[in-house]
């Protein structure tokens, strides 16, 4: 990781009057694997059946209150056209995919970080390293049913921080959880890696390889 001075956290200068001053983060980290330019793609655009269930851009999230200002779903091209391909793939499974969030605005990253704290911060991204959602190449999402047009039962709710949301949790309904192992299934036969403790989140293999972002939504162009 390779940081500008200015975008460290948590430099602390002590002055004359033995008062410690804690200068916050200004903006993104850079990282040197980042070679590749951005290329968000809205997901609907590319295939308008994929729904969308944006919790942060309501009320129905951890912190109770809307971060985004429109409910709208990104990711870089590669992971996007990916995505579709696993939608294809579920349908023949009577499922469709249900977005709650892709690409995320650095800021938020960094906002979540200072509304937790104690176990709460497993869940969430350190600003300071950045997260994969901040580089458009990682999506939450869940599986909704074709038929009646309703998102499935998981073994737990999305953003649930407790073990029931770890993608190997063993307990709760056997149909939930061959939901879940379903959509490991077929997302990971597309390029997505599931995260440890997050049955909902997949990261996009080749990750590293794009930039840190700060870019809000209505800030990206059509392409
Ligand atoms: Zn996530």
């Amino acid at each position: 990781m390779n940081r500008t001075p200015a975008a460290v956290m948590g430099v602390i200068f002590a002055c004359c009057l033995g008062v410690a001053i804690v200068v916050a983060q200004v903006g993104p980290p850079k990282d040197a694997r980042a070679t590749k330019p951005a290329d968000l793609v809205e997901l609907v655009t590319l295939d308008p059946t994929i729904r969308l269930d944006i919790r942060y851009a309501g009320t129905n999230n951890f912190l109770g209150r809307p971060v985004y200002p429109e409910a709208r779903a990104f990711l870089q091209r590669p992971a996007a056209q990916s995505l579709v391909a696993a939608h294809r793939e579920l349908a023949a499974h009577g499922y469709g995919l249900l977005i709650h969030d892709g690409y995320r605005p650095w800021a938020i990253t960094k906002l979540f970080w200072d509304m937790t704290s104690g176990s709460q911060r497993e869940f969430v991204a350190d600003p300071s390293q950045g997260s994969k959602h901040n580089r458009g190449c990682a999506v939450d999402l869940t599986l909704f049913d074709l038929a009646f047009g309703t998102a499935v039962e998981m073994p737990s709710g999305y953003d649930e921080m407790t073990p029931r949301a770890y993608p190997d949790y063993k307990g709760g309904p056997p149909e939930a959880r061959g939901k879940r192992d379903l959509l490991r299934q077929v997302m990971e036969r597309h390029g997505f890696v599931v995260e440890s403790n997050e049955w909902w989140h997949f990261n996009y293999t080749g990750w590293e390889q794009y930039p840190i972002l700060d870019i809000p939504f209505s800030a990206i162009k059509p392409s």
